[in-house]
């Protein structure tokens, strides 16, 4: 039986490397930017690329709910948007009372294009004051393991 604790590993913010320290921080910087004014669900997201340059996202919501950005599509889309190629780690802090907050399938799904199974999947979870709760790192292929992918596409 595959379980939470085999793809999700709590760990201290002590215990991240410098880069990864940097990139937690980015997410919840970014966070402060989230346009939230629905779902009250704030969520920021910070993706290094293969130069270890970090691109900010936080999510952005629409009246209509349907045109809503996710943090992890827009910090995406600047990474691509920089010229950059490779989506090799990325962070999301967002605060949840459900202990392990991950990325949405639809967000999956678009590390899958830019990304690989090694890339590092970092959730933050924070308390109702900002501060960090817990840390978890996962990566690509365990949060999507089989994904769909441009390999898929070659017949
Ligand atoms: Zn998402």
């Amino acid at each position: 039986m595959i379980t939470t604790e085999l793809i999700m590993e709590s760990i201290k913010y002590g215990d991240l490397s410098e880069i990864e320290q940097k990139l937690v921080e980015t997410a919840i910087n970014s966070r402060a930017q989230a346009y939230a004014n629905y779902s009250k669900f704030k969520v920021g997201a910070a993706a290094l690329d293969e130069n270890k340059n970090i691109h900010r996202g936080c999510n952005i919501e629409s009246a209509d709910y349907t045109l809503t950005t996710h943090a992890e599509m827009l910090a995406i889309d600047n990474l691509i948007l920089s010229g950059a190629k490779t989506l090799n780690a990325i962070a999301i802090a967002l605060s949840s009372e459900h202990g392990n907050p991950t990325p949405c399938g639809l967000c999956r799904q678009k590390m899958t294009e830019f990304g690989s199974e090694k890339t590092q999947i970092i959730c933050v979870n924070l308390n109702e004051r900002g501060e960090i709760k817990d840390v978890f790192k996962t990566y690509l292929g365990a949060l999507l393991p089989f994904a769909f992918s441009k390999e898929s596409l070659n017949s």
